[in-house]
């Protein structure tokens, strides 16, 4: 089975025995859970459109380690083609799901930890690359979602993970057996943890010498034993146990968050692919977020323009579509949001072969993308506010709608123009909602900020990038100085 479909996903993790909390308890199933249930949904997208001929071949490629179809998502890209089609599947599905699908993390962790792993074994003569394939192999053929998790806790961020007086708050390993490693630690913010089958390890930050047992990269199975998952809470998340639809904004789906914690989590040695070889921890945390970062030209732009049809059909709705200055709001979310894409999409053209043969986006333009996409959704995010108006946050509940003493109220006065239903209107106005201030914020907004990243991180790897010597020599060219 190379292929699974939605509902075989959504079923395959109903095996999986896990130590799962939400809301301070403990819970049996998280597959029906109504706070977790939405972000399942969209990820189950991700296997719906590699079955549907519209989408097939965007959604799928042919895996070059079995020669299998799979899915886009277990995919290492093979040219700069397979780095556009990503950007581009990564849109449709945002425009589906108006929400963070979670699925991108373990393909953006395959490409990087490919690439770098078949680095360390020409340099230093180990074997991690053929390891991490058998696992990749076995990942398309059961056709998983895997969590890539980076994000360490950190604690005192003064400090190195050597330092710190808890030497948790890093990831690291604890014990050294002859049949594998036990690891201890925890990661942060996991996107999708709860919606994934495996979990793929990578370490958060460039490693030095004395924090070698911190550079480690290896996969678990999410029913791994010692590893406890806490759900992360969202803004208006329990709105989705209130049992209506209109309030959540976007009923049918979402993304989720986890914290996570490896308490003494044995790995046997094939699901290790670094250990100790800090040398190479940097260039695993720069490709890994290169990529994600690059995936941010996608699916933030998708979930853009569902956010900028919700603004318009407000507009509409309220009768003043055509007002310039509704019209030049909308113009400028466009352009902000195709700027985006136009990222997205350019840092994948300029993408090169690495030695492993798989291809890697141009760091340099990755992080633009991600640098801007730390900004322009929060002006996207304010002109919708702006032409939805006030009610968007000051509308009775979904419960005095329904209620039939005063929902005729609501009805009457909550109206726009002639023709619109005010359950429509409603309708929108929560959506607005839920993308601007409620549960798909934090995808959209936040995410937008902190996800793959900081805005620093990004400045920091476009310095690091930018070849400010070979801009000065220009300079000194035509000024005169130096000849060419
Ligand atoms: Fe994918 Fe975007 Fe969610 Fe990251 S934030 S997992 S790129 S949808
Ligand atoms: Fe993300």
């Amino acid at each position: 089975m190379s292929l699974m479909t939605a509902e075989q996903y959504i079923n395959s993790l109903r095996n999986l025995k896990r130590d799962i909390y939400i809301l301070g308890e403990k819970v049996d199933n998280a597959v029906d859970h109504p706070m977790v249930r939405p972000s399942l949904n969209s990820v189950a997208k991700t296997y719906e459109l590699a079955h549907d001929p519209q989408y097939q071949g965007l959604f799928t490629a042919r895996s070059t380690l079995t020669g299998r179809p799979v899915n886009r998502f277990c995919h290492l890209h093979q040219n700069t083609g397979d780095l556009i089609s990503k950007v581009k599947m990564q849109r449709v599905l945002g425009q589906k799901t108006g929400s963070c699908f979670q699925r991108c993390v373990g393909m953006d962790a395959f490409n990087a930890v490919d690439t770098v792993t078949f680095e360390m074994d020409r340099a230093l003569g180990t074997t991690y690359n053929k390891r991490f394939r058998d696992y990749l192999a076995y990942v398309q053929d059961k056709d998983l979602v895997v969590d890539g998790a980076m994000t360490d806790p950190k604690g005192d961020r003064s400090l190195r993970p050597f330092e710190l007086p808890d030497p948790d708050l890093y990831l690291h390993v604890v014990e050294k057996r002859s049949d594998g490693i036990v690891v201890k630690g925890a990661k942060a913010h996991q996107t999708g943890m709860l919606n994934s089958h495996e979990i793929l390890v990578m370490p958060t930050v460039t490693m030095g010498q004395e924090d070698k047992d911190y550079a480690v990269c290896f996969a678990v199975p999410a029913d791994a034993e010692g590893l406890i998952y806490i759900y992360g809470r969202q803004s208006c998340d329990t709105r989705k146990l209130e049992g209506g639809d209109i309030d959540v904004g976007n009923a049918k789906y979402g993304g989720h968050e986890a914290l996570v914690i490896f308490e003494n989590v044995f790995v046997p040695w094939d699901r290790v692919f670094m250990m100790g070889e800090h040398q190479f921890s940097g260039a695993l945390v720069e490709r890994f977020a290169g990529y994600h970062r690059q995936s941010y030209g996608g699916c933030k732009v998708g979930v853009g323009d569902v956010l900028i049809g919700a603004a318009a059909s407000l507009a509409d709705y309220n009768g003043c579509g055509r007002a310039s200055h509704i019209r030049d709001k909308l113009i400028e979310m466009v352009h902000l949001n195709e700027t985006l894409y136009a990222c997205g999409i350019a840092c994948s053209c300029e993408g090169k072969k690495m030695a492993s043969g798989t291809y890697l986006i141009d760091l340099l333009l990755a992080n633009v993308c991600k640098q801007n996409v730390t900004r322009f959704p929060y002006e996207i995010a304010r002109l919708a506010e702006d032409i939805a108006g006030g009610i968007m946050v000051t509308m009775p509940s979904e419960k005095d709608y329904r209620n039939p003493e005063i929902g005729h109220f609501i009805d009457k006065y909550l109206c726009g123009v002639k023709g619109v239903p005010t359950e429509h209107r409603m309708r929108m106005l929560r959506l607005v909602e839920n993308l601007t201030l409620g549960a798909a914020a934090v995808g959209y907004r936040t995410e937008s900020l902190h996800g793959a990243g900081s805005p620093q991180a990004q400045r920091i790897m476009i310095n690091r990038q930018a070849d400010m010597d070979s801009k000065k020599k220009l300079a000194r060219v035509i000024a005169g100085i130096d000849k060419e």
